[in-house]
């Protein structure tokens, strides 16, 4: 999928998540698609711009928010989709809108503000390795709370990656369900942000609202991760 313009990549992965909705018998208005530019030059954000994309993610804060300045003339919402240190959130707040990875109270502590409301998703790690971002299931309704409880951050949902070596329908199933718990405390954290470039079409029929798609759009990026 990394053949072709990048306007013919974009509207390729479009059409398959149409199609993936229509196969989930869901509405494509539904869908939030982000799309993740880490490690593209800025050249690539007014590109997407004008190809109408609203919404993109960046998961380094140096990179984002260098980013974000050269494009502060466009009208964008960033999302913050990696992992972020305490002392580097407050400084996120100042250009992101969406946070994707909140896993510590440190963190979500950070992010209070009496200011503007952010949003944020609550990731979940659907591995064992605790040194993965993200929080274990058993631990979401804690985590949920205090975010509920934080002022200057409104609750969306969940997030998650699917783990390699795990099929990802049912990762994103396990997903779903901490969705579901999640939402029997607070009806209206009801999104859930899943799915990249190879996962899309399973998040999509197990739930997902954001997409957040890197390679399958941007092409093959220049350095690591
Ligand atoms: C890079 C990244 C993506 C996009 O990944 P692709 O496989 O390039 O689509 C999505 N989510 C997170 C958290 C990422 O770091």
């Amino acid at each position: 999928m990394t053949e072709g313009s990048l306007a013919d990549r974009l509207a390729t992965v479009q059409g398959a998540i149409a199609d993936a909705a229509r196969e989930a018998g869901r509405d494509t208005s539904d869908l939030t698609t982000i799309v993740v530019t880490k490690f593209h030059p800025v050249e690539l954000v007014r590109e997407l711009a004008a190809l109408g994309v609203r919404d993109l993610g960046e998961n380094r804060h140096q990179e984002a928010s260098a980013k974000a300045a050269e494009v502060g003339d466009l009208d964008l919402v960033w999302h913050f989709v990696g992992q972020l240190q305490s002392k580097k959130a407050r400084q996120a707040r100042a250009y992101a809108r969406v946070f994707h990875s909140l896993d510590r109270e440190s963190v979500i502590d950070a992010l209070s503000s009496p200011d503007e409301v952010v949003d944020g998703f609550v990731q979940l790690n659907l591995t064992d390795d605790p040194g993965r971002g993200g929080v274990q299931p058993h631990d979401l309704q804690q985590v949920a709370e205090r975010v509920i409880a934080t002022e200057g951050i409104r609750l969306l949902g969940v997030m998650a990656v699917a783990p390699l070596g795990e099929e990802p329908r049912r990762a994103f199933e396990r997903v779903r369900h901490a969705s579901e718990s999640l939402t029997a405390i607070d009806p209206s954290a009801r999104y859930i942000s899943a799915g990249m470039s190879g996962d899309f079409r399973e998040a999509i029929l197990e739930g997902a609202t954001h997409l957040r798609i890197g390679s399958a759009i941007t092409g093959n990026r220049q350095g690591p991760g």
